[in-house]
């Protein structure tokens, strides 16, 4: 019986991994340069854990399961719930900030399309422990630097504040509940059930307008303005929050976004900064970053912690650099081949092939093969050397090397193979 893959997962052969890697090895560097410092958790956690702040869209995706004894478990689907947790229990004394990143598959019961998938890969930071602008700012524009040291060419920055609209909403008389409800809405950019879903508010008719027409406010910086004119009976002190971060990004050298009060992020835990990067080659699944300012650790029993992070999708990165066709780099390839010539020297061979080793990459055959079937095999392979251990060299200590690519051969002694593959 063959088995194939679960549906929404994907295998990725040894070329594509070595592309992976090498773009891990930048985000993490990036990451790293800036202080964060890596960490890692379980793949699954309670569901309670998971489902005590996420947004519904993340509840109804999720894996989960009972274990032989009963606990109810389910797959992580992001990671700041799980940072939060280890946070909680082991880093709450130390000195604040803590600078924390992750690196880690993901599983989401969604429907599989192209750039979605049921198991994928996030990386992500999280600053905890400080609310002030500047955190906002270089998270901000630490995710930018990522993409720019990628090599990302083209990307959208969409910046807004969730709460500028917590504080309207509340003095419009809605609780924290009804506004998640909305901001779940206003996520998914769904007019006509927003419209719905304000009516059951009993939000007066003014009000709901204001709100409609901060939601497609969009642009540059002026729009401040205009967001400061709608809000004047309500309160401008979020508004003049979001101004100081954004004048303190531009510091920091990111001058290219949009300010978009439509950005409300679907999950229940943000308060106040929300910014999006999408990537429009991508097409439909165009989203490869999402983050803001969040306060999670209180209701996982750590007492009131400003924080804010980002979640990068990881494969929509891979898939962007793919499209753009970003030249990364493949596997390192085997140097060097080993094959003994009769087969009786196999143990010879095998102790030259243990020295090759200690200087570079080394294949033995391992096939038996007669010498020009093993010839073959480096050839298809692209193994750039071939050392033939025959029986005449090896009296002499010898070997005879083959240059795969120009067809020259020498002999040469086993202590100066070295040498000759470079
Ligand atoms: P979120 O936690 O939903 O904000 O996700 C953060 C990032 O993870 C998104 O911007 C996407 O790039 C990526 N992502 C989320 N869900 C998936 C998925 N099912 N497959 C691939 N990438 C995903």
């Amino acid at each position: 019986m063959q088995f194939t893959r679960p549906r929404g997962t994907r295998d990725f052969l040894p070329e594509e991994m070595a592309k992976r890697r090498y773009v891990e090895d930048v985000i993490r560097k990036v990451f790293e340069s800036f202080g964060y410092g890596e960490i890692q958790t379980p793949t699954f956690e309670k569901l309670e854990l998971i489902t005590t702040k996420s947004g519904e869209d993340i509840r109804n995706h999720l894996y989960h399961f009972e274990d032989k004894s009963g606990r109810k478990l389910a797959l992580r689907p992001e990671l700041s719930a799980p940072t939060m947790r280890l946070y909680v229990n082991e880093l709450r004394i130390r000195p604040k900030p803590r600078k924390i990143y992750y690196f880690e598959n993901c599983f989401r019961y969604e429907r599989p399309q192209a750039g979605r998938y049921r198991e994928f890969w996030q990386a992500g930071v999280e600053l905890i422990g400080s609310d002030k602008p500047e955190s906002d700012a270089e998270i901000i524009y630490l995710a930018a630097q990522t993409l720019q040291e990628l090599g990302i060419k083209e990307y959208e920055i969409n910046i807004g504040h969730i709460g500028v609209f917590r504080k309207f909403l509340e003095k419009s008389g809605i609780k924290e509940e009804g506004q998640n409800t909305l901001m779940g809405i206003i996520d998914k950019a769904d007019k006509e059930a927003l419209q719905d879903a304000l009516n059951q508010t009993g939000i007066s008719k003014e009000n709901k307008e204001t709100l409609l027409k901060l939601i497609n406010l969009t642009g540059t910086k002026k729009v401040l303005k205009e967001a400061e004119e709608l809000l004047k009976d309500f309160g401008t002190e979020e508004l003049k929050k979001f101004a100081e971060t954004l004048d303190l990004l531009e510091t920091f050298g990111l001058k290219d976004y949009t300010i978009n009060f439509g950005i409300a992020r679907g999950l229940d835990y943000y308060t106040s900064t929300v910014f999006e990067i999408a990537i429009p080659t991508l097409g439909a699944q165009k989203q490869v970053c999402g983050g803001g300012r969040y306060e999670l650790i209180q209701a996982f029993g750590g007492g009131q912690t400003p924080s804010c992070g980002f979640a990068f999708g990881f494969d929509r990165i891979m898939l962007a650099l793919e499209i753009q066709g970003q030249k990364l780099p493949t596997k390192e390839k085997t140097k060097v081949l080993v094959i003994p010539a009769p087969k009786e020297l196999l143990k010879d061979a095998i102790k030259i092939a243990n020295k090759i080793r200690q200087h570079t990459s080394c294949e033995i055959d391992l096939m038996g093969r007669k010498l020009d079937k093993a010839m073959n095999y480096a050839n298809n392979e692209n193994i750039p050397y071939v050392v033939i251990v025959g029986e005449e060299e090896l009296k002499d200590g010898k070997v005879v090397i083959k240059n795969m690519k120009t067809g020259e051969q020498q002999k040469t002694k086993i202590g100066e193979i070295k040498n000759a593959v470079g």
